[in-house]
């Protein structure tokens, strides 16, 4: 299967989708199953799509081994309205809430949640610019907190859990937007897990929230009514008109996942192409990846010469050789090479064989 005019994107999201669901996307654009009309102009009412979002809905419940007693829910606004969701829902006691913070994306959903409730951080890495995941443990949690808070995939630093922290009876909720799908996980472990689409899943415009049903139900009186996760959960994700399409995209991408042996086939897979690069960077003389062992992302892979101008230099030469958007996050620059489920080995092999010939070429 040729890449033909396409390239490889390493962007940290949107990102790349499975060649075959494009393709299959393509083919079903103008007449979808027979229906004589796209998913795009479909009434989300009508039977027919009624079956792909429930076939959609069953098969990342078999992909991710979610239990009965969680919901599924597909909603909008991206994983930043969740930084506001998940305090106006779960702030249902004591109104305590215990946030890791590991980067970016932790920082910003601590603030909002702040507007909420008793916000506490509970452990930072900012000590080291996020280049670790802290160790936290039950002792670590105040035990009347309502919640406690984790960003499981650290999309901006590269770096991720490698662990699931316990936290006794307080429910753990999880940002999971650059991680879903990408290895196994138990989910009975979490309260609630969330992830925006556009990075593992499908084109942005769906968010799917897996919440342990007794967590439901708890927003106050007064809660604007799409605010409330009851609201999706009584009505199927269907209160108001779901992102369809989006949601279409992200059932054609579960049906491909499981046709190529599940998330533990995706997990070898991600783990070979994660090892073979960050191997190839720690013996290299010229990159570096700042980011500790054991707290790797799989999906991010920062890494830096030391020089910002050659940095620069590497991330527009890569361009020119159909290698895009290896710039880090404007925040920190350097380089991150998103390879999220999507990205195909020979796309890892390719920007090896470049880091090389730049090697070779600019190391004094
Ligand atoms: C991308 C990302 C977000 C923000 O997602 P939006 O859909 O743009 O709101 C939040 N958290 C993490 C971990 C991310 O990777």
């Amino acid at each position: 299967m040729g890449f033909g005019n396409r390239v490889y994107n390493f962007s940290a999201g949107p990102s790349m989708l499975p060649l075959e669901v494009l393709e299959k996307v393509r083919d079903d654009l103008l007449n979808y199953a027979g229906s004589g009309m796209s998913v795009m102009e479909m009434s989300h009412r009508s039977k027919i799509y009624d079956s792909i979002i429930n076939e959609a809905e069953a098969n990342l419940r078999e992909l991710m081994g979610i239990p009965e007693n969680y919901k599924v829910l597909f909603l909008q606004g991206g994983a930043t309205l969740q930084f506001s969701m998940i305090p106006m829902n779960l702030l249902r006691n004591s109104r305590k809430a215990d946030y890791v913070v590991t980067g970016t994306w932790a920082e910003k959903a601590a603030q909002e949640a702040s507007k909420f409730g008793d916000v506490a951080i509970t452990a930072s890495s900012k000590d080291k610019l996020f280049t670790y995941v802290p160790k936290v443990s039950r002792a670590d949690f105040r035990p009347d907190a309502d919640y406690a808070y984790i960003t499981m995939n650290n999309t901006i630093y590269g770096s991720r859990y490698s662990y699931v922290p316990d936290t006794g009876d307080v429910p753990l909720v999880c940002d999971w937007s650059s991680g879903i799908l990408s290895e196994g996980i138990d989910v009975s472990r979490f309260g609630l897990i969330y992830a925006g689409a556009q990075k593992n899943i499908a084109p942005a415009g769906v968010t799917i929230v897996i919440i342990r049903e007794d967590l439901v139900g708890h927003a106050p009186k007064g809660t604007p009514v799409y605010m409330d996760y009851r609201t999706h959960a009584d009505n199927g994700s269907m209160y108001n008109t779901p992102p369809a399409f989006t949601i279409y995209v992200a059932g054609e991408v579960f049906k491909h996942l499981k046709a190529m042996g599940g998330v533990a086939a995706q997990e070898r897979f991600n783990r070979e192409k994660a090892g073979k690069l960050y191997g190839y960077i720690d013996g290299s003389r010229l990159y570096r990846a700042p980011v500790e062992k054991d707290s790797r992302s799989l999906m991010n892979v920062v890494f830096v010469t030391g020089d910002e101008a050659l940095d620069k230099k590497f991330v527009a030469e890569a361009r020119e050789e159909g290698l895009l958007d290896l710039n880090g996050h404007r925040s920190i620059g350097g380089m991150r090479a998103s390879i999220y489920n999507a990205m195909p080995m020979e796309g890892v092999d390719r920007l090896i064989a470049f880091m090389e010939r730049f090697e070779a070429a600019n190391l004094k």
